[in-house]
Parts: structure tokens; sequence; C-alpha cells
């Protein structure tokens, strides 16, 4: 029977703690009732250096429940993604297969049980997607859809919809704790990782209590971080711009040399303008060419591993 890990990264989360637990706990007791999985699986907090009584909930939940509920205290607060990290990390030692979820049960977890199916069915890798954005605000929907829609425009590749509700098996999580990166955007990483995926789809339903932690600001470096950690394309912007203004200054020359022998302009017109548009584009593509090498300094410096196998069939295998 596969041991199942829940991770929850909490954050100032003391008015949904203990409805978090008691949903969770409940799923983890239906899914041991249907022989799922073991019976000691358990749910893993992680608290991320939260001002309120966060921790002293897990406490004590972790008093009333030894088995099924465990806490995880970080030194201080690291934002979500880093915890959710630490979460999974330490989850993997003492499990076969983690799902991770937020605290605010915003996702749905009657799906838990479905992603264990496909986990079952051979899948190392159950993304959680969301049908539809009904319960939030037009302006999250918005912004939102507009950043995954960035993401793949700049070569990201990222499940569409898909936050951080997955579950993922044990060497899964071991492939992805390999991947050293300390700009952590883990929506884009797994995608990385191969093995065989499926999904599974959820409405996305209100914060049970308490509010975001997630203000614009977060999220707008959240969206920043995620396409300068996984794309140089940026830079090549840069590049292509260059190349486009040194054509652009060929068709300037023409218009300036042609102004200058029809005699209607000013002395030094022709030489200013000409010096513009040629250094401008020059100086453009310089950049860009610096930048390319400055962009494979900086996928090499991530030393992410460069493949990950499956399987070998050697003759060794059961
Ligand atoms: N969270 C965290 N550290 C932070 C911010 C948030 O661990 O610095 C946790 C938070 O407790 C929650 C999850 O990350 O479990 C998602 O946060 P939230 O629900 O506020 O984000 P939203 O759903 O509004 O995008
Ligand atoms: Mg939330």
């Amino acid at each position: 029977m596969d041991k199942l890990g829940i991770v929850v990264p909490c954050y100032n989360e003391e008015e949904v703690l203990e409805i978090a637990s008691k949903a969770l706990r409940e799923v983890l007791t239906d899914l041991i009732s249907k022989q799922k999985i073991a019976e000691d699986s358990f749910i893993l907090f992680v608290n991320d250096g939260s001002k309120d009584r966060t921790w002293e909930l897990i406490e004590e939940e972790h008093k009333k429940y030894p088995v099924s509920v465990l806490g995880l205290k970080l030194a201080g607060n690291v934002g979500h993604q880093f915890a959710l990290t630490a979460g999974l990390i330490t989850a993997k030692d003492m499990c076969d297969v983690t799902v991770s979820i937020d605290a605010d049960l915003q996702d749905d977890v009657n799906v838990i049980e479905e992603m264990i199916d496909k986990f079952h069915a051979g899948n190392d890798i159950v993304y959680g997607v969301r049908k539809e954005r009904k319960t939030d605000t037009f302006f999250k929907r918005v912004t939102a859809q507009g950043f995954y829609k960035l993401m793949s425009l700049m070569g990201v590749k990222t499940i569409y919809n898909h936050a951080d509700f997955r579950l993922m098996s044990r060497r899964a999580v071991e492939q992805f704790s390999k991947y050293k990166e300390t700009n952590l955007f883990l929506r884009g990483m797994m995608p990385l990782i191969g093995y065989q995926t499926d999904c599974v789809y959820y409405d996305r339903l209100e914060r049970v209590a308490g509010e975001s932690k997630y203000p614009l600001k977060k999220m707008l470096a959240l969206a920043f971080n995620g396409i300068s950690s996984f794309s140089v394309k940026p830079i090549t912007m840069v590049t292509v711009l260059g190349v486009f203004i040194l054509i652009a200054s060929l068709c300037a020359a023409v218009y300036a040399l042609i102004s200058y022998f029809m005699g209607h302009v000013v002395p030094g017109w022709t030489s200013l303008i000409l010096s513009i548009w040629f250094l401008g584009g020059v100086q453009l593509l310089s950049i860009g060419l610096v930048g390319q090498y400055i962009g494979k300094i900086y996928m090499e410096v991530k030393q992410r591993p460069r493949y990950n196998i499956e399987k070998v069939l050697d003759g060794s295998e059961e």
C-alpha cells in the first residue's frame, strides 16, 4: 500500500488551519477505508514563518493526531514556493507519493482520490487544473489568464490554469530536488522532470477564511520570476530589435541622402541623423549579443540535471 503525504504550506493561516486539517483528515480516512493508501499516511503542515498562532495550532493538531498530522517549522518567511519545496523534500523521505495543496482549501480536496487513482494507473505527476474561475474576481481572472498566455509566448512550458495543487510520486520529487536553482517557479519546473503525467479537473472555490497572501505585488513578482527563470527570449528580442534598427538605418540613410542632394536640409543634419540611427542599431545589437552570452551563463549556473532516466532495460529488472 502506498503511503501518502499531503504537503500544505501555511503563512498566517490561523483562521483556516483547523478547518483544513479536518477536511484533509477526512480525505485520508476515506482513502484509507477504501484501501487506496497506507494507514500511516499523513498531512505535513509547513509553517512559513507565520506571525500569528499558526504554528501553535499545528502543534496542537499534531498532539491530537500524532500519526496523521505532522508539522515542519521554517525558521522564517521564505515564500510559498520555497515553503512548498521544503515540505515536498522533507515528505519524500517519509512517504511514497505526495500531494501539495494550499491551506485555504480553494482547491477541491475531493479530487485527491482521483489523483491517487491516476497515480496507481502509472502517472508520476498529476496536475490539478481549474475548470473555470467563477469565484475569482474579474481582475484576478484577466491577469492570471494574461500571465499564462505571456508565459507560452515566451516559450515557457506550463500547464494552463494549474497552480500548485498536484500529486508527485516519490521519484518525481527526488528528481525535482536535483534542480538546485534558487529562482524557483515550480509550475515551470515540473514539466521539465518528464515522466508520465495526467490532469484532474476541478472548480476553484472561495477561500474558506482569511485573506489572500498573494497581493498584486507578489503576483507580479511571481510572473516576472517565472519568465526570467525559464526564458532568455527577452534578450533575443533585444538582439532582433537591434537588427531591425540597423535595417531601418539603411532606409534612413537613403532618405537622408535624397534630402541632402535635393538640397533642402540644414548643414550637419545628414551626418547627424545617419550616425544616430546607425549607432543606435549597432549598440542594441551589441547589447543583445552580450546578453546572449549572459543568458547562456545564466542557464549554466543553474546546473539543472540534463536528463532524467525513467527506465533501463539491462536484464536486472524484476
Ligand atoms: N503562503 C506561504 N508563504 C507566503 C505566502 C503564502 O506559505 O509567503 C501559502 C498560504 O498560506 C497558502 C498558499 O501559500 O496556503 C497560497 O496562498 P494564497 O491562498 O493566499 O494565494 P492565492 O490563492 O490568493 O493566490
Ligand atoms: Mg488561495
